[in-house]
């Protein structure tokens, strides 16, 4: 790599980064990856068309560099898929009422969804639109700015959110570490951040076409931590426990909590009892029920899926072998009609043959009738001429 820089250095303090692709840099002290090039101040947005996370950039570059679906359609969709998914995984460990709050929360759907299950949640966006976008269609709380920037009390939350934002952090350490002070002692963050594979080089990513590829976007995500990373990261910040959860995009996002104990499991009564006090708690305990059965018919449909293609492969192979005892058969049929046709051209040998010997037999008993009947003639001849011989002789 000719355009090493080496002033860049990684989150855990080592300079002496090692090149791993075109626009990243290997860690080997934390096994994280490096975004090779300083960015300037990502974390203040005025919403102009050149502020990396303004309007722009969700108007137009998610949709058009990544084919995203527009915020309007995420706003949509994303309630019952991923903000869903992410509720159910916070329900264990941290049922309502808790504080909350999301850094990065886009159209503000899952703070919605959020509020709705009990939770008194609010959002943040460096985007003054995206905010406004948020507030207006779902009616939460939205603050705008970087989070340093915002009147939080300290030890204030039990919960901070951060889906898809740690990978985006100028300075991931000073950020967390300023949020844990928002947190409660017993506070814990919830985390998705894309998951670095990292005992893989870069050309075997290539040549494995990994999905984590698509995660090298280096015009926005800085920092790409491995699970190893991830957890010295939290470490180093005094936080002690990380919990993995499996990941809604797992293969190539991880997901996990992470507090400064070990974060423990509620009985599923008592998430229930929490989120039957409200109306909307029930809506949201109504949109769980579905979901588990949605998840039970996906998994019944997959069962039936596979069953199909194990029948269709013992099919498949049924016809193959049919396949081939035709061909046999046709084979053997096209050899007995071959011998049949030699048996044919035989028998009219045969015949052709025993004309011809009887038609030499012939000849020869005719030649044989002449040869008797010219020797018959000769003796009698000679029998004649030697008779007259003999009288002749008598006479005196
Ligand atoms: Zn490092």
């Amino acid at each position: 790599m000719d355009h090493y820089n080496q002033s860049i250095g990684c989150w855990c303090g080592t300079t002496a980064l090692e090149p791993f692709s075109e626009h990243y840099l290997f860690c080997p002290s934390c096994k994280s990856l490096r975004l090779n090039a300083s960015v300037g101040d990502v974390a203040h947005v005025s919403d102009g068309e050149t502020d990396l996370y303004g309007k722009y950039y969700y108007l137009r570059h998610l949709p058009e560099k990544y084919g995203y679906p527009d915020i309007e359609t995420r706003a949509r969709h994303d309630l019952p898929e991923r903000c869903l998914y992410w509720l159910r995984t916070l329900l264990k460990y941290k049922p309502p009422p808790s504080k909350i709050l999301e850094l990065g929360c886009a159209h503000g759907g899952f703070v919605s969804l959020l509020q709705w299950a009990g939770y008194e949640a609010t959002g943040l966006e460096l985007s003054p639109w995206l905010a406004n976008y948020a507030s207006g269609i779902f009616g939460v709380t939205v603050l705008a700015g970087p989070i340093e920037d915002q009147q939080i009390a300290p030890a204030s939350l039990d919960v901070i959110v951060l889906m898809d934002v740690l990978e985006h952090l100028q300075n991931p350490v000073a950020t967390v570490s300023h949020c844990l002070g928002l947190l409660k002692p017993d506070g814990i963050f919830l985390i998705q951040t894309p998951s670095f594979p990292e005992n893989k080089s870069y050309e075997q990513l290539q040549n494995e076409s990994s999905p984590f590829l698509e995660q090298l976007k280096y015009d926005e995500h800085l920092h790409l931590f491995s699970k190893s990373s991830i957890t010295e990261f939290f470490s180093r910040i005094g936080f002690d426990s990380v919990r993995f959860e499996p990941a809604i995009f797992s293969h190539y996002d991880m997901f996990f909590l992470s507090g400064r104990t070990a974060v423990t499991v509620h009985p599923q009564e008592e998430i229930v009892t929490a989120l039957t006090v409200s109306p909307s708690g029930r809506l949201m305990q109504a949109l769980i029920d579905i979901d588990d059965e949605k998840r039970n018919w996906i998994r019944k449909y997959a069962e039936a899926e596979a069953d199909r293609a194990a029948r269709l492969a013992v099919i498949h192979k049924l016809e193959q072998q049919l396949a081939e005892a035709e061909a046999d058969r046709t084979a053997k049929l096209a050899a007995i009609h071959k011998l049949e046709r030699q048996h044919l051209t035989a028998q009219k040998r045969f015949r052709q043959i025993s004309q011809e010997l009887h038609g030499i037999v012939a000849e020869r008993d005719k030649e044989l009738e002449i040869v008797k009947t010219s020797f018959s003639w000769r003796i009698t001849s000679l029998l004649r001429w030697v008779l007259g011989k003999i009288s002749s002789t008598e006479k005196p």
